[in-house]
């Protein structure tokens, strides 16, 4: 079985995982792809610059426009902020005959 490589966080090399982005954020894709390794360095280190800057709670993950290929930080306030907006990767790994696919966003 071959698996497809895809980017990985340069941080931690862990791979990157899609994810649906909040509305109304003028993003022309409707994903992008973000680090969510809680012990990425680039994720634990920002909770003590944030703290130290700007004395607050939050810290930022490693993440990449998709379409420009251009990384920059995605603020979080908490480790679990947006992972319930991670898609899952591997719906599309074994299709089965679902009826009904049609939906679009
Ligand atoms: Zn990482």
């Amino acid at each position: 079985m071959t698996q497809e490589q895809g980017p990985v966080c340069p941080h931690c090399n862990e791979n990157l995982q899609p994810f649906e982005l909040p509305d109304n954020t003028g993003w022309e894709t409707g994903f992008q792809l973000a680090c969510f390794n809680d012990e990425c360095p680039y994720f634990v280190r920002g909770w003590e610059h944030m703290q130290e800057k700007y004395a607050v709670k939050a810290s930022y993950r490693y993440r990449v426009d998709p379409t420009s290929g251009k990384a920059s930080p995605l603020a979080v306030w908490s480790t679990d902020a947006i992972k319930d907006r991670i898609l899952d990767a591997n719906v599309s790994a074994d299709s089965d005959d679902t009826p009904d696919d049609g939906s679009s966003s």
